[in-house]
This record gives C-alpha cells, sequence and structure tokens, in this order.
C-alpha cells in the first residue's frame, strides 16, 4: 500500500493559505484517480493549484498539512520551499514526512534537519515519532541522530520501539 494523503481533524490556522504551494498534489497517492506517489496529479497546475477545485476528491478538499494547521511553523516551512510534506497521522499521533522524490536530501539540511531533530525530541516524551518518507523507504528522526527503518509507508502499522544494534542502542520500527 503506497503512502496516500491522511484526512485529519485539523484545520488551517488563521492567516495560513496554500498559496503557491501545491506539492501534496505531487508526493501523495491519490487512488481515485490511480496516481502514485512522487508524481504531479492530472488535475494539478504546479505553482498555481487544483484545477478542479470544489470536485476534488474529498481526500484532497479536507487534507491539511502540518505547515497549514500550525501557524508557528516558519514561512521557510511551506511545503514547497521545504521539499517535504509534514502531517500527523491520527491514529498514532506520529509526525509523517513524505519527501519531494526530486529532491530527496532537502530534509537533511538547515534548518529543517535540526528542526526535525528538535521537534523528535519535543513529542518523545508523549511517545511520538518524527518519521520521514521518500517513496517507500522510511527513516526515523530522533533528536540526535536519523535512523533508517527499511521499507515501508505511512499507510503501515508499526511501533517504535528500543533495539540494540552493532554499534550500541539504537530504535526499531516493528510492524503491528
Ligand atoms: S502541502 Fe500543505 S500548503 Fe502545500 S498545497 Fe498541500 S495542504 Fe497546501
Ligand atoms: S485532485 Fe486536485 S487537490 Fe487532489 S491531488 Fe489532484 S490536483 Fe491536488
Amino acid at each position: 500500500m503506497t503512502s496516500t494523503m491522511v484526512v485529519t481533524p485539523y484545520r488551517a490556522a488563521p492567516g495560513r493559505a496554500c498559496g503557491p504551494c501545491t506539492l501534496c498534489c505531487k508526493v501523495y497517492a491519490l487512488p481515485e484517480f490511480e496516481k502514485p506517489p512522487g508524481v504531479w496529479c492530472r488535475e494539478c497546475a504546479p505553482g498555481k493549484g487544483c484545477k478542479i477545485h470544489e470536485q476534488a476528491p474529498a481526500q484532497c478538499r479536507n487534507f491539511f498539512c502540518l505547515w497549514m494547521s500550525d501557524g508557528k511553523l516558519p514561512e521557510a516551512w511551506r511545503p514547497d520551499h521545504a521539499k517535504f510534506v509534514l502531517s500527523i497521522f491520527p491514529a498514532n499521533g506520529f509526525v509523517y514526512g513524505q519527501v519531494d522524490p526530486g529532491l530527496p536530501g532537502a530534509w537533511r539540511k538547515e534548518p529543517y534537519y535540526s528542526g526535525l531533530r528538535s521537534l523528535a525530541r519535543t513529542i518523545l516524551s508523549e511517545r511520538r515519532h518524527v518519521v520521514m518518507f521518500l517513496g517507500e523507504e522510511a527513516t526515523l528522526v530522533m533528536p540526535d541522530e536519523a535512523i533508517p527503518l527499511g521499507g515501508m509507508t505511512s499507510a503501515d502499522q508499526f511501533r517504535i520501539e528500543p533495539a540494540f544494534g552493532p554499534n550500541g542502542p539504537t530504535w526499531r520500527a516493528v510492524r503491528a
């Protein structure tokens, strides 16, 4: 199963609008249109918006990325600048990032990498995590490192738990 937008109860923060961002129309799959993740939707005018607006599937109309719903995130974190889309997965409260395959390493640059590790530190006490997805490759972002988790998508059910690897204590994903 590939990564799709997850409809969340979140709403746009006051003053927030997508503007020229259309990145969620690229990075996620859209099963209604048989659109795979990582390619532009046939109805998207990149940098302008959706050509079918109110006729767009509910999955699209009800999706608000984290930048849209959290008015404290700086402008640089708008997904078309950052080159990844963050959202909160309702089932576990994890922050999932879906990466633009056109610039797969952008999230590892600043200010993003420091910001993601800081976010990981903040939500760790709630047993929540930050996971970045590039296609079907997942990477767990922890306060001090990024740990490859292997092949999985945001649609997979998994939990993160402590583990012990060849280099000492680490973390791993365990499928539910
Ligand atoms: S990724 Fe966020 S800001 Fe960009 S178009 Fe989608 S909902 Fe709007
Ligand atoms: S239908 Fe519209 S909103 Fe939905 S992915 Fe395609 S362009 Fe984006």
